[in-house]
């Protein structure tokens, strides 16, 4: 049995031993009473939120802007009516992340919630982190989906020049040569792509591609070049009035919107008329713009707002798997541009892009 001397001086002890871990703590911890008055905390919450020692015994209300988070007082208030832990992801007003608990304070035996403890983790590099995963994953993706619609057309355009091959009669020969040219085209095509692929895995990021000057005519003439097979069996005719030539932007990119544009117009032309299609370039303000306007069947004023959805098609519009459209769009945005349609069924459709001129 200790005596009564013996038991306070193990008290203090305690105490002491408490007041020790207390103030070597590296948490922030705020210790607050069910009258909601600050009544402690540790060192590393007086730096964290420029608490001074006169805070101590001071109501929350008058010192809440410390803690630049705007519900804190509703959160410490619900946990003492409740008993009931919270735990929560935060953004205070300096945006920076904390994990935030509070946990009641309880006195056990007359098992009432006296207070609060407060404590705060900070979070910010690992939501930094987890946003930067994020974004890295949307990238993945519309690389993948990218690279795998850019695959299909020069796939398309070699089966077409198979089938004409095949039907080559025998006094056709002298062709031979120009679709077997076209059959080595796709194939250097392709393997293009995937020398791309498999070089960013090489050389890290290698795909992501740079921004560099273009001359909009070569891009122009990559496409033509690319869908030579579509032109040629769809008798498509292509004009072309190019005002502004010089951009900046990332070649592979550009490529891939305006042949996306251009595949379309040809891919859902009208039976009725020979497919003509209009590419246009001209200055407006800080942007290049670009159409691209066809005599093809044209898109329902109902449908208009839904083709640039992923995965969205126009029912019965044919082979297609409803992306181009939604990578031309994801290709205008990231780089601060933007892409719009206006289109009459059975007329014919103008897709418009402008691009932000950086330099
Ligand atoms: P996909 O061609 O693979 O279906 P897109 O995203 O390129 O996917 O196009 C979405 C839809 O928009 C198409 O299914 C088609 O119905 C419509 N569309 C796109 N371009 C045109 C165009 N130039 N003329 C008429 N309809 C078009």
């Amino acid at each position: 049995m200790q005596n009564k001397n013996e038991q306070i001086s193990s008290l203090i002890e305690l105490n002491e031993e408490l007041e020790n871990y207390f103030r070597n703590t590296i948490i922030p911890q705020l210790f607050i009473d069910a009258h909601l008055i600050l009544r402690k905390f540790t060192p590393p919450a007086m730096r964290q939120f420029s608490l001074k020692l006169t805070d101590v015994g001071r109501p929350l209300a008058d010192i809440r802007e410390h803690f630049r988070f705007p519900t804190i007082m509703e959160n410490i208030q619900h946990v003492i009516d409740t008993g009931e832990v919270l735990e929560k992801e935060i953004q205070t007003t300096d945006l920076r992340w904390y994990q935030m608990n509070i946990i009641p304070y309880l006195v056990l035996k007359g098992k009432k919630t006296n207070g609060v403890i407060v404590t705060f983790v900070e979070i910010t590099m690992r939501i930094r982190d987890l946003k930067e995963q994020e974004k890295l994953i949307a990238e993945h993706e519309l690389l993948l989906d990218t690279i795998s619609h850019d695959i299909k057309t020069p796939l398309t355009s070699l089966g077409l020049t198979i089938e004409m091959l095949k039907q080559l009669p025998e006094k056709g020969m002298q062709r031979f040569p120009v679709l077997l040219e076209k059959v080595e085209n796709s194939l250097i095509k392709m393997q293009h792509i995937i020398h791309d692929l498999t070089d960013s895995r090489e050389h890290e990021h290698r795909y992501k591609a740079v921004e560099e000057i273009l001359d909009f005519e070569h891009i122009l003439e990559d496409v033509r070049l690319t869908l030579a097979p579509q032109i040629k069996e769809a008798n498509v005719k292509i004009k072309t009035d190019i005002g502004f030539s010089e951009i900046v932007f990332i070649r592979r990119k550009l490529r891939s919107a305006i042949y996306n544009l251009v595949n379309n117009s040809i891919k859902y032309r009208s039976e009725d008329r020979t497919p003509q299609i209009l590419i246009k370039t001209y200055k407006e303000d800080d942007n290049m713009v670009i159409t691209v306007s066809d005599n093809g069947m044209g898109i329902a004023e109902s449908e208009t707002a839904n083709i640039f959805h992923k995965y969205h098609r126009v029912s019965g519009s044919g082979e297609g798997s409803g992306i181009g459209l939604y990578l031309v769009k994801e290709i205008m945005e990231a780089s601060g541009g933007r892409i719009t349609v206006s289109s009459e069924l059975g007329k014919g459709s103008v897709f418009t892009l402008y691009i932000k001129i950086t330099n």
